[in-house]
């Protein structure tokens, strides 16, 4: 491939975002709410979006948000955010959320707040003739020039491919599950288990509750079993208890499978010493003082933990068991995976990919591509060396992104801050920062 001379080029973007998702709408909301925006649309910044609409698909889901409603409303205070944006706080879906404020929404309305806020952006951007949002447009490939421009390949559903060459590409496809390569004891893959198994992403969709629902109704003294300890495995407890089904099951017929206790989020230490929870002094975000405020469970997942821990001022949920893989041997491991009626793997997610060649044609090997973070403290994507590449960044669902203590993180945090919130404040705010410094500097080579 030949590339365009960098200097004679009339139209070197600043950046292609690739994923019209939270993720890749983050860095943008961030830099309208610190009015950075019209500056940057100004210097070219496509949006490439493999879907019909921007926002995300978080309504396939039927179970609540475990953000506050008043997470989301934020990036609609700031006095500096453009028009549409500012015209969204009159909007109908606003008001829905601002029910939600101190509460946690249903992920259906979250998805059709973001696709508001997704067209709100749309507008925005069409008033810059320099940037675009391309919607029905899959991004192919990356590559790296030896001018140290990006170049990405993408094609329309009806068109044909066309590359696009910006200072800076963010990848925001999206994250995937990596249960399947997961064993639950040496030779027992998860994926060889002979009952019916439902990913957590499967599960907690309308259609998979359906589904679990029929499952719950006709187990008989079969278990259902959960397998994880953080959030998504919370969340499926709580979503399966809901469930019609869920009324005839006996006392410890839905397990919990973990290999470790969940941390639980806290408003401060006094609430969590009332609430009989332990406290490590690492535990406490130095910023804010919550108690494990990025890794705690909250929400629905929180509930139904202190339900089952039987905390003060609930009534104790006997229909789920926890228990430790370390206690069980291996073949009453399998006796209990092989013979439940439904198993969920809640088991995280990890960043999805797309290839990203260097400037000899090769494909380059991401640190995400083995299921490892796919990107630095400073959101660049890292290859399986180790090397940070100087201007593709990475952000959403399952990069494994660690805020550092300054953004507000307890210190024993060892997880990923997979947040709405998070996109669109310090980890936007870290992209653009890195794609202008970065244009900085090229400008002054
Ligand atoms: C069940 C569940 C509940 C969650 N609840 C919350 C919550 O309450 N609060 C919270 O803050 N976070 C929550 N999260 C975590 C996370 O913030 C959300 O999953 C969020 O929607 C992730 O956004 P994303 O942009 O990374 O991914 P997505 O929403 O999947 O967006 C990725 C986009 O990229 C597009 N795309 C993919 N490949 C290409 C390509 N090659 N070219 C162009 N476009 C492409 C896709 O079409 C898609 O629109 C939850 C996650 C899950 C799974």
């Amino acid at each position: 491939m030949s590339w365009p001379d960098p200097v004679r080029h009339a139209s070197i973007l600043s950046t292609v975002i690739i994923g019209g998702g939270p993720g890749g709408l983050g860095p943008l909301l961030w830099a309208a709410q610190n009015d950075r925006l019209p500056g940057w649309l100004e210097k070219g910044v496509i949006l490439l979006e493999r879907g019909g609409r921007l926002g995300g698909s978080l309504g396939r889901y039927g179970i609540n948000s475990d953000s506050l409603g008043g997470s989301y409303l934020e990036c609609l205070a700031p006095d500096v955010i453009p028009d549409p944006m500012r015209r969204l706080r009159d909007d109908g879906v606003t008001a829905d959320m601002a029910l939600y404020r101190d509460a946690y929404p249903p992920l259906p309305l979250v998805d059709r707040y973001m696709g508001r806020i997704g067209q709100a952006i749309t507008e925005i951007v069409a008033r810059h003739p320099a940037s675009e949002i391309r919607l029905r447009t899959e991004a192919r490939s990356v590559h790296l020039r030896p001018d140290g421009l990006v170049a990405v390949v993408a094609s329309s559903r009806d068109g044909p491919a066309h590359t696009l060459i910006a200072r800076a590409a963010v990848v925001a496809v999206g994250g995937r599950q990596t249960w399947r390569d997961q064993t639950l004891a040496p030779g027992f893959p998860i994926a060889d288990c002979r009952a019916r198994l439902m990913p957590s992403n499967e599960l907690l969709s309308h259609e998979g509750l359906a589904e679990a629902n029929e499952i719950l109704r006709t187990a008989g003294d079969r278990r259902v079993v959960i397998v994880g300890g953080s959030h998504s495995a919370y969340a499926v407890a709580w979503a399966l208890l809901e469930l019609r089904g869920a009324r005839q099951l006996g006392d410890g017929q839905l397990v919990i499978l973990q290999r470790r206790p969940p941390r639980v989020f806290y408003p401060d230490k006094a609430a969590a010493e009332v609430d009989d929870y332990p406290v490590d002094p690492g535990d406490i975000c130095p910023r804010t003082g919550r108690v494990n405020r990025m890794g705690g469970l909250r929400g629905h997942g929180r509930d139904i933990w202190r339900r089952i821990m039987a905390r003060p001022g609930v009534t104790a949920e006997t229909r789920i068991a926890i228990l430790d893989m370390a206690d069980l041997g291996d073949a009453d491991l399998r006796t209990l995976i092989d013979e439940a009626a439904l198993v969920a793997p809640c088991l995280g997610y990890r960043s999805a990919t797309i290839p990203i060649i260097d400037e000899h044609g090769r494909r380059l090997a991401l640190r995400a591509d083995a299921d490892g973070d796919s990107v630095g403290d400073d959101c660049r994507l890292v290859l399986a060396d180790g090397t940070a590449l100087p201007n593709v960044y990475g952000i959403g669902l399952g990069t494994g992104f660690r805020p550092t203590l300054a953004m507000g993180c307890e210190p024993n945090f060892s997880g990923q801050a997979n947040s709405l919130w998070l996109y669109q404040n310090d980890i936007g705010g870290t992209i653009y920062r890195g794609i202008h410094e970065k244009k900085a500097a090229l400008a002054a080579a």
